[in-house]
């Protein structure tokens, strides 16, 4: 009950909330047949397959993903890329040693776990009577199952999950003037930037959430050109996402520099 409780208050509060257990990444998704290709490096990397790109995959089963562990990450069980993984502790070894501490709160997240976070503000926001405006009401922070850039392995949540922890007196302000000013160097980038001029569609700001672009600007790229509206299914709610453009408006709708 307690424990109930708690997840309930957390994920309201927060945008990319996980609700990975604390043991491997396990999905109800059967597994599928997502696939590596190695590149000219000889790093290998999923193939961009439609279940791969809508996280319909086990990432704990995936030859290309690895888990995080300490002291990079919070609990175990979080898993990402290998390449992203390699270049993450790159950056986490630099920023350490200008004395910023970084840490993983979450990293890849199947079908399933974002549908459980999706279901749940659903249930909790049955206040709002339009589904289109209770979608929207969730799409401040959250994904939709299977419109998720956690789906890929390329990206991940750092240290807090409230703007105001990165801004003035907050306990991870330098540790956010740190990764605008070194991010890119590791190849990471910030997708959710303010809204506004530069940026007119998607998730509100989200200073935690860093991406590997090499690979994810690839994915979004695939996404926004092979994924439909329609195909994005099999949760409450989904039937909204043809009306609020979802995959036009909040997987196309990253910052310039994530493009
Ligand atoms: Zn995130």
């Amino acid at each position: 009950m307690t424990q109930k409780l708690f997840l309930v208050i957390t994920l309201g509060f927060t945008a990319c909330f996980s609700a990975e257990p604390s043991g491997n990444v396990t999905t109800t998704t059967e597994p599928t047949a997502v696939s590596s290709t190695e590149t000219s490096s000889g790093v290998t990397s999923p193939e961009i397959t439609t279940d791969f790109l809508t996280g319909r995959f086990n990432p704990a089963q995936h030859p290309d993903f690895v888990a995080v562990g300490k002291p990079y990450a919070t609990k175990p069980g979080m898993m990402l890329q290998k390449e992203v993984f390699e270049a993450y502790k790159k950056m986490f070894e630099a920023a350490k040693k200008d004395g910023i501490s970084l840490t993983v709160i979450s990293s890849t997240r199947t079908f399933e776990q974002q549908k459980n976070i999706w279901e749940g503000k659903w249930t909790r926001y049955a206040d709002t009577k339009d589904p289109v405006e209770r979608a929207k009401r969730i799409l401040e922070y959250s994904s939709m199952p299977g419109s998720s850039r956690h789906h890929w392995g390329t990206d991940l949540d750092v240290n807090d999950l409230n703007n105001p922890a990165f801004e003035g007196k907050g306990a991870h302000a330098k540790v956010y003037q740190w990764l605008v000013k070194h991010a890119a160097e590791y190849g990471f980038g910030q997708p959710y930037t303010p809204l506004g001029e530069a940026r007119p569609y998607g998730y509100n700001e989200e200073k935690w959430h860093w991406s590997y672009l090499p690979l994810a600007k690839k994915y979004r790229e695939t996404y926004v050109k092979t994924i439909k509206d329609s195909d994005i299914n099999g949760f409450k709610g989904a039937e909204t996402a043809t009306d609020i453009k979802v995959v036009e408006r909040y997987v196309g709708g990253v910052s310039s520099f994530c493009k």
